[in-house]
């Protein structure tokens, strides 16, 4: 392979494939880097169409499997299906100076195989709460700055949403609802009726409900509603960078992928000021190569991106790329997901759920969102989801077993479940830093992580407890119960921070444009450089600013110039 092209993107997830679609759109010739095997659109996608039965464990993992995986095993989408999508505990070994679930998916595609495929949109009001609280930087852009590149990125990957019409939550570029369940709807009702903040919509979401041109030229069709999408979808029936986004970019013909690349540097001239390529140690040879660019995207996942910065160490940036502010690896911040409520509906006997759920109900965040009035700072949103479970033993197989498990009286009462989702603050306490004497197989420096809740997030979690349950009552639900998980923070998969952009280089890294101040031809645009969280799951918001940050460079810098 030639060691020199005119971008290098490094991760092929989520938000790096939509760089490299940009880039390859606009005729750059990009190399997109990734640490894990490729994993190709249906030939890579072993469980696919596996029945239940085919499993050898019916799905489940076994007990020596989750102590070999105390982390990964934590996600809810870990089973025999999907597991080869994960990295298993042993062969990425980290540092938790405290508890982090940290989630991963090394392979090309990273984690957008594996993701719930929820998208919203951030509002104004997202952007300014930070001004609003002080509590962590102002952001350097607004909605307007990011809002054609959520309709590109919406149009693109297809989403499936209602018109609600919200200030809070704006709408986008969707493909038709499917809609909620009886029981969704009846509380939509009642919270209408209640609350004049508050509103129950359709969970917005990257499934294809309709096929457009743009979908078929992707070779994507309509989502079956297998909702079986953490195997791979040989429909493309849902958004992952595997089936749409890198298919497309490698059909450009400008477009190297180079899987087994893990990624240990990224090399900086202090002539020139500029990053001049990376450090790539082969995963499976261990051999070194340097490959040369004009730009550098550093999309490895919101960890892996501030490790290989916080290992990217030179004359000029002793303490790793870009940081002259200090601030590297520190405001690393995450969803709380720990609060949860459940409650029984006795209404609607007479209705199953027919067919399965793509997604589930949500409430977008109502708390602190014009001024602060809270004991708490910022808020949460909701996501709801109402669901019935067969109680009769299922007799008899074939017509006579479809039979008995489509009469409603067969199942229990209708269950409903409030899940929290919480903005926390990024502390300078919350950080990353490179372990002096521990590294990888790969001699890389392992992560330590202290990253932890706080006294905000006990507060929000107390007014969610509080507020979820006036609701349910309101709603005439009963068997109302509280649940803490306990979880670690990690385990929401919303990993943010650690190279924030910013409009101050004294205490961020990477500007307006997610440019690194100090280096203007590197550009982070995965989770690492968020300012804040927001209440909204993030990957929306990262694949838009990835294409804009892509469609800057290509635009601003001389990306076909002789390297
Ligand atoms: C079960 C689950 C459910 C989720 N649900 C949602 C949801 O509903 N909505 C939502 O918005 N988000 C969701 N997420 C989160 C979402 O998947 C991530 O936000 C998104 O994938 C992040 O994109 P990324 O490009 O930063 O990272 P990734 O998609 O993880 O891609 C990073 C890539 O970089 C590669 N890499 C890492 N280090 C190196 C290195 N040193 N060298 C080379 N390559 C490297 C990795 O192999 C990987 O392929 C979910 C995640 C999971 C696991
Ligand atoms: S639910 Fe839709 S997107 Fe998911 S696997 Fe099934 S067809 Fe594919």
């Amino acid at each position: 392979m030639k060691n020199t092209f005119q971008a290098i993107v490094i991760g092929a997830g989520m938000s790096g494939s939509w760089v490299a679609k940009e880039l390859c759109d606009r005729g750059i010739e990009t190399l997109l880097l990734d640490r894990g095997p490729d994993v190709k659109h249906l030939a890579d996608y072993p469980t696919t169409n596996m029945q239940p039965w085919e499993f050898e464990l019916r799905g489940r993992i076994p007990a020596k499997e989750v102590e070999a995986n105390p982390i990964a095993t934590q996600c809810y989408n870990y089973y025999e299906g999907s597991k080869h999508f994960f990295v298993k505990d042993a062969e990425h070994p980290y540092v938790q100076e405290k508890p982090f679930s940290w989630i991963r998916g090394y392979q090309v595609g990273g984690k957008s195989l594996l993701w719930a495929r929820q998208v919203q949109r951030w509002s104004q009001y997202d952007f300014d709460t930070p001004k609003m609280d002080k509590k962590s930087i102002e952001w350097p852009i607004s909605y307007q700055d990011i809002a054609p590149w959520y309709d590109k990125v919406e149009e693109f990957i297809g989403v499936s949403g209602a018109y609600d019409g919200l200030d809070t939550l704006p709408d986008g570029k969707f493909l038709k609802p499917v809609g909620l369940s009886v029981v969704e709807n009846q509380f939509r009702d009642v919270i209408k009726e209640h609350y004049s903040d508050r509103h129950v919509i359709y969970g917005r979401c990257a499934h294809l409900t309709e096929v457009k041109d743009i979908h078929r030229q992707q070779g994507r069709g309509l989502c079956q509603h297998r909702v079986i999408c953490e195997r791979g979808c040989p429909f493309g029936g849902y958004f992952s960078a595997n089936a749409s986004t890198i298919p497309w970019a490698l059909r450009s013909n400008h477009l190297t992928i180079r899987p087994n690349s893990v990624v240990e540097s990224i090399i900086y001239d202090e002539n020139s000021e500029q990053a001049k390529g990376v450090v790539v140690i082969d995963r499976l040879s261990k051999e070194r190569i340097e490959i040369k660019s004009n730009v550098v995207f550093l999309n490895a996942g919101t960890l892996n991106s501030n490790l290989i910065l916080l290992n990217s160490k030179s004359a000029r940036f002793p303490n790793g790329l870009g940081n002259d502010s200090g601030m590297l690896g520190k405001f690393v911040a995450f969803h709380n997901y720990r609060a949860r409520m459940d409650a029984v509906c006795h209404d609607f006997k007479d209705r199953v759920i027919d067919g399965k759920n793509i997604t589930n109900a949500y409430m977008p965040r109502f708390k602190n969102v014009k001024k602060q009035d809270q004991a708490f700072v910022r808020g949460y949103a909701i996501a709801i989801f109402a669901n019935r479970y067969i109680q009769e033993e299922t007799k008899g197989i074939g017509q006579e077993l479809l039979d008995q498990m489509t009469i409603p009286a067969n199942y229990g009462p209708w269950r409903v479940h409030a899940m929290m989702m919480g903005e926390t603050i990024p502390k300078e306490s919350s950080h990353v830093r490179l372990h002096e004497e521990l590294k990888d197989p790969w001699g890389i420096p392992q992560l330590i992580t202290n990253i932890d809740y706080d006294e905000n997030d006990a507060l929000m979690a107390e007014d969610f407890y509080q507020e979820a349950e006036a609701m349910f009552k309101k709603a005439g639900y009963t068997d109302i119960t509280r649940i803490d998980t306990k979880q670690a923070p990690g385990l929401d998969i919303h990993h943010m921070g650690g190279v924030r952009m910013g409009t101050n280089p004294s205490n961020s890294l990477l500007n307006a444009d997610n440019q690194m101040h100090a280096c203007k031809n590197l550009y982070v645009s995965d989770g690492a450089c968020m300012s804040s969280t927001a209440t909204q799951n993030p990957s929306l918001t990262f694949m838009a600013l990835s294409a804009r940050a892509a469609n800057h460079a290509v635009e601003n810098l001389d990306l076909k110039k002789n390297i």
